[in-house]
């Protein structure tokens, strides 16, 4: 056999941390053990049946079979900047400042290639979404970490930043609400990162995935509502969270039409566009009926608030978030965070995601999903408390 070696680039990808909990977790899955599984951020409620039937519809079309186009229908392009201005009241071109994805996550990932050269750094959130860091080394940049910090509030500290880097670094990721710590960051926040990116000339790349997955009368906002924004930055968004879609690979990045026309460029060298018919069912889908949002989002809700009282009574720290289906809680006892989700997963069948997997900074937190049923969420309580001393 012969041997061939992979890519440096390849080989510059942080190590995968899972391997021992996955094969635990396996064993357990085959061996028939009742696994409650809180650790993956994929909603457990069907598509809308409206979006279906959409989707249905127009698979039925031949003309749908056919390439799509790259930078994706005039049609879908307006839809989600008419979403935009009814969400968030900003103002996009369809033409220019809107582009179609596979998924936020393919966009993510490629935006780098399109911008950085070897050896330009990158300010990456710790603990961050995996697809910022292996995007930028995946280009050869270098991804300099902002560490988010309870003491903080889990936003990154800007005026912390060396000159040295801040001369060399391209592009900021930032990321509310936010995966994995369930932070919110608020419009002075925002204020404050395009003050900075602009003085900096650093672009700004903003993920907005959850903005609608929220709790108790919050609405995010976004970070293109803040003046000079679009100057300097792009948002990332996706049908993903909000109607169930994460199957489907649909998203968009919109903002400054630079950053699109690099994104749409690199694009257009790899991929051939979404399927027709899933954009016509996206279209579908921002346009429709939004009552299921506020449907799911009390369903979160709810399970949110039995899980968070019921960690509180076993003694556990854990602040109520108020957008994500995510809770970001601190490990109850000195030890790291791969033994603990291995221990939790031996003696409760509970498996949850260490937040080490998501940064050094993750260390001592666990990230516990949203995505199963009351019942099922108390049952892991149950079983935790009666093992608690772990
Ligand atoms: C789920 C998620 C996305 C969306 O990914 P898609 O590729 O659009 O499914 C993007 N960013 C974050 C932080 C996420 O958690």
């Amino acid at each position: 056999m012969m041997k061939f070696n992979i890519s440096k680039r390849l080989k510059n990808l942080p190590p995968y941390l899972f391997i021992e909990l996955d094969k635990a977790k396996r064993k357990a899955k085959k061996e028939g053990y009742d696994i409650i599984d809180l650790g993956v951020g994929d909603p457990d409620q069907p598509t809308p049946s409206y979006i279906v039937k959409a989707l249905q519809k127009a698979v039925e079309d031949p003309t749908t079979h056919r390439y799509a186009l790259d930078q994706g229908m005039p049609g879908l392009r307006q839809a989600i900047a008419d979403w935009y201005l009814r969400r968030f009241r900003v103002r996009l071109n369809p033409e220019t400042e809107v582009l179609p994805l596979i998924g936020s996550k393919e966009g993510i990932a490629h935006f780098p290639l399109a911008f950085l050269n070897e050896k330009d750094y990158a300010l990456i959130p710790d603990p961050c979404y995996p697809p910022y860091k292996g995007g930028v080394i995946l280009a050869g940049g270098i991804p300099y970490p902002l560490s988010l910090l309870k003491e903080n509030k889990f936003l990154p500290e800007l005026d912390g930043i060396p000159r040295s880097i801040l001369k060399k670094a391209k592009l900021i990721f930032v990321n509310y609400p936010n995966n994995p710590t369930s932070a919110i960051a608020e419009k002075d926040f925002y204020r404050n990162l395009v003050e900075f990116a602009t003085k900096n000339r650093i672009m700004v790349i903003s993920d907005l995935a959850y903005s609608e997955i929220a709790y108790d009368g919050y609405r995010p906002g976004s970070f293109l509502e803040i003046a000079g924004a679009k100057d300097i930055g792009i948002e990332f968004h996706s049908l993903s969270k909000t109607y169930n879609m994460t199957g489907w690979r649909i998203g968009w990045a919109c903002g400054n039409k630079d950053l699109i026309a690099g994104l749409a460029k690199i694009k257009s060298n790899i991929d051939s566009g979404i399927f027709s018919a899933i954009q016509l069912a996206g279209i579908t889908a921002l346009e429709g009926s939004q009552q299921h949002i506020k449907d799911i989002c009390s369903l979160y809700q709810r399970r949110r608030d039995i899980l968070v009282s019921g960690l509180r009574s076993l003694g556990w720290e854990v602040d109520l978030p108020k957008a994500t289906f995510y809770l970001w809680v601190k490990i109850p006892k000195k030890i790291d965070s791969i033994r603990f989700a291995q221990l939790l997963l031996e003696k409760t069948n509970v498996v949850v995601t260490p937040g080490v997997g998501f940064g050094k900074s993750g260390e001592g937190y666990i990230r516990m999903a949203l995505t199963v049923s009351e019942e099922r969420i108390t049952q892991a309580v149950e079983r935790i408390r009666k093992v608690v001393k772990i």
